[in-house]
């Protein structure tokens, strides 16, 4: 039988291809929305999608089959149509729900296409049967058009997997243009399953024509589905343009949120209502040491006490419960798991959600650093950094507090100042880093001695160092008691008088401590200090060593000390300073063999003053510079002036002070005092002690210099200094002085007698000269001579005179005698 030939009516073909590309757009837009959402919004997206791109590719076939204009009757079967329609959204449903899913493998893939293609296909046959119209089908175009539905199948699921991603700016255009490609697969489809059919004239009339629908009807139907699909596109994309939209804000948001809240350096902690942990961020697990997983649902009290913070706020275990919506603030610490201990400073901000509290964030700053570097610089400024002892000011703090406390409680306490006599000596011939090691150790033997002295003395003693060797101690509590006072003072002396050991010598000091009981001795901080410190000078007055209280009378010493330094000051200029000399005798024909310059000051109202009066002061104050060069002309200019004037041709000693000694033009103003007098260096000698050549290598230097002038040295009060031996043959000494304290006793001290007759022989041996020092009786000098002692010098001879005396009582009878550079014979 030959098949029927029909026409394609073009607008209608035109028309049938727009309805598939647009149905292909609504179903990519769709893919878009179905992965955005979940639960029932999923199902009710996939089911809108499945029925709105069904019934778009429905529409589209219907329109092609209308557009291909039979010469004949052509009605539809009402079943097949409904059939081929739910056939259309079924594989609209497969492909969303594949499409909507956020990762798909292959096979699903696979899986998905068949169903799609085989429900696209299905729909396209069940459609064509239910034409009213015989038709037979050539194979070879089947089987194209089924893969053609394939290829659109695959390449709608690819597109609307691909679809379903974030929107990017251009994705429209994207999807607009992969909306008409699909259309045209979906067209093309149709179109050759069109091909593959060939029409033939009806020979029977169909079984139930009520169940028939005529082409307009479909037409009308069609064009009901065609409107549907483009209602519920448009709507669905306007909806879904509103949706992204918002979404795109809330993501927008959420990323901002997010960024807050894990790049943020404080850690932020999360609690509903209940205190149960909503959400942290990774500074949390940072400070507590709790990972995410531990503490994520569980109550913060839990937590709190787990991580012991100990907040100060009174209301601890509610910190995070901010009923009164108001931000609030607290300061905790914190043991976290790694055991450190942590400063915490916590904000608990409300989190309120359309006017109800729904929760707290709860900001902890970890400010353990700040509150060490404040703490650190509180530190430095009331500590000392040598030693780490309170500082002045600090002392000055717990002075005040300690006066209110012990005002109000009516109790005693001590306030103790010490100085450590021969410090200077020490920094000065040392060198200051050395000075630093002893001050440490000093301060180190302070401690033990208080640590030792009581148990709870740490919180009962306040040691301060309050600059270069003074110290200065508050003694409260049970310990402020004079007699306990008194045993912590004696225990520090006693401990300060050890030895030290410092670059491989022995070094010797004392301590002075003077003592100024609250409220006895003053009621203020100035008063109770100033009090302490003259205690302290009379100890250093009387011999240094030891200990003492203030007493009333102290004041008007260290008021007259005061105006002592205020007339030393004007001393030189007012040539106030005078010389003695005291002359040294050669033992075996009682020959004057030299004099020792001897300073005195004759005071304008006090009279003359000997140099133990003024010579401290005059160290203490820096003085002794001008005055020690002063003396080293002077002595100089006198022994030439008599060596001009037909005196003896002997030299001069004059006294050096550690300072001076260490000063670092002394050689140089030697020299000016020997050019400027014209005396030759050879009658000078210069006397130092044992103690200011501590640092050998410094004190060889020096003397090395002197040497090198032609000046000799002696080495005074020998035998007091403590000082190792070793050091003698390694320095240019030319003589050794015999202290008077060995001396004053030598007649009973048989010891005293050993000590002399051991420092001549060790002189002798050395090829050193030796005087013995302070002879006031003939029973000393016969000893001495016993002993072999060829020099000495002493009131046994002569006490320390006047230049002019000694020209009259030695010089004079020279001359009678007609000698220079001769005997004297004693007064
Ligand atoms: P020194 O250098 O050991 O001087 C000897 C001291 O002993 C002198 O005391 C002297 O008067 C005293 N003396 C001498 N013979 C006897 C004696 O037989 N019996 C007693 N009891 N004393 C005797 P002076 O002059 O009071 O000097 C005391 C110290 O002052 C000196 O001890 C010396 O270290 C220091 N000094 C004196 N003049 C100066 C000076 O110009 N510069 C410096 N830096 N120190 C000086
Ligand atoms: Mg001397
Ligand atoms: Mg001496």
């Amino acid at each position: 039988m030959e098949h029927i030939h029909g026409t394609y009516n073009l607008q209608l073909v035109i028309l049938s291809y727009f309805i598939a590309s647009l149905a292909s757009y609504a179903a990519l837009d769709l893919a878009g929305r179905v992965s955005l959402t979940s639960g029932r919004a999923r199902h009710w997206w996939v089911a809108c999608g499945a029925i709105s791109m069904g019934l778009g590719i429905w529409s589209m076939h219907f329109v092609g089959m209308i557009a291909f204009v039979l010469p004949m009757h052509v009605s539809y079967s009402m079943d097949k149509v409904i059939l081929s329609v739910l056939l259309a959204i079924s594989a609209s449903g497969v492909a969303l729900e594949f499409a909507g899913r956020p990762s798909n493998r292959i096979s699903k893939l696979v899986f998905a296409g068949l169903l799609m293609t085989a429900g696209i296909t299905s729909m396209h046959y069940v459609g064509m049967a239910a034409m009213s119209v015989p038709i037979t089908y050539e194979p070879t175009l089947v089987v194209l058009s089924v893969l053609i539905a394939a290829l659109a199948s695959y390449a709608a699921l690819w597109l609307m997997f691909y679809f379903n991603r974030p929107e990017s700016k251009y994705h429209w255009i994207y999807k607009i243009g992969s909306g008409l490609i699909m259309g045209l697969a979906i067209a093309g489809m149709h179109y050759t399953g069109m091909a593959a059919a060939h029409f033939y004239q009806a020979q029977v009339i169909p079984e139930s024509l009520n169940r028939q629908v005529e082409s307009e009807v479909l037409a009308y139907l069609i064009a009901a589905g065609t409107f549907v699909t483009i209602g519920l596109t448009l709507f669905g994309n306007f909806i879904n343009q509103r949706m992204i939209q918002k979404d795109q804000r809330i993501r927008e948001n959420e990323q901002w949120y997010h960024a807050l809240y894990h790049n943020h350096s404080d850690a932020i902690v999360s609690v509903d209502r209940e205190g149960i942990i909503k959400g942290i961020n990774a500074v949390v697990t940072t400070i507590t040491g709790y990972p995410e997983k531990r503490v994520i649902d569980r109550p913060i009290n839990q937590i709190i006490e787990q991580i012991n913070v100990q907040c100060s706020s009174k209301d601890n275990a509610h910190t995070w419960d901010n009923q009164e919506l108001q931000q609030r603030h607290y300061m905790a610490k914190m043991r976290n798991t790694q055991n450190e201990l942590l400063d915490l400073s916590i904000a608990v901000i409300p989190v309120i959600i359309d006017d109800t509290h729904v929760g707290s964030h709860i900001l902890i700053k970890d400010i353990t650093e700040e509150t060490q570097a404040q703490q650190n610089i509180r530190h430095q400024a009331l500590h000392d950094p040598l030693t780490g002892l309170p500082n002045r000011r600090k002392l000055d703090e717990v002075l005040a507090s300690t006066i209110q406390v012990c005002e109000q409680k009516q109790h005693k306490f001590a306030v103790l100042v010490m100085d450590i006599d021969r410090f200077k000596m020490i920094n000065d011939s040392l060198g200051h880093s050395i000075g630093d090691v002893f001050l440490k150790e000093v301060s180190s033997r302070i401690v033990t001695v208080i640590e030792a002295s009581h148990p709870q003395a740490n919180s009962n003693v306040t040691l301060a160092r309050m600059g270069g060797d003074e110290f200065t101690m508050v003694v409260t509590g049970e310990q402020a008691d004079e007699k306990q006072v008194v045993r912590l003072a004696e225990k520090i002396v006693e401990a300060i008088k050890q030895p030290y050991r410092l670059k491989e010598n022995d070094f010797y000091v004392t301590a002075s401590i003077g003592i100024a009981m609250y409220p006895e001795h003053g009621a203020g901080t100035d008063a109770l200090i100033k009090h302490a410190d003259s205690a302290m000078y009379e100890v250093k007055k009387n011999g240094k060593n030891g200990y003492q209280f203030y007493t009333a009378q102290l004041d008007s010493e260290l008021y007259e000390r005061i105006e002592l330094e205020g007339y030393l000051r004007k001393a030189l200029e007012r040539n106030e300073m005078v010389l003695y000399y005291q002359p040294q005798i050669r033992t075996l024909d009682s020959r004057m063999i030299g004099v020792e310059a001897l300073i005195r000051w004759q005071h304008p109202l006090k009279g003359l003053l000997a140099p133990d009066v003024f010579i401290p002061l005059a160290e203490e104050t820096g003085m002794i510079y001008d005055i020690g060069n002063w003396t080293i002309r002077e002595a100089c200019r006198q022994m030439k002036l008599w060596h001009a004037s037909g005196g003896p041709l002997i030299p001069v000693s004059v006294n050096l002070s550690s300072q001076q000694f260490h000063q670092s033009n002394l050689v140089e103003q030697v020299q000016n005092a020997l050019t400027e007098t014209g005396l030759e260096a050879k009658y000078l000698e210069l006397e130092i002690t044992e103690s200011m050549m501590m640092d050998a290598a410094v004190s060889t230097a020096i003397l090395n210099e002197l040497s090198a002038l032609g000046v000799k040295i002696s080495l005074d009060d020998f035998g007091t200094g403590y000082s190792s031996l070793s050091y003698l043959k390694h320095f240019p000494i030319h003589k050794l002085k015999i202290d008077r304290s060995f001396v004053t006793d030598i007649t009973e001290s048989h010891s005293d007698q050993a000590i002399v007759a051991t420092i001549i022989s060790m002189a002798q041996n050395l090829k050193m000269e030796v005087i013995a020092e302070g002879i006031e009786t003939k029973g000393q000098l016969d000893i001495l001579m016993q002993n072999d002692c060829r020099e000495i010098q002493g009131y046994y001879f002569s006490r320390p005179l006047p230049a002019n005396e000694v020209e009259n009582n030695f010089f004079v009878p020279l001359r009678l005698l007609g000698e220079r550079n001769t005997v004297f014979h004693s007064v």
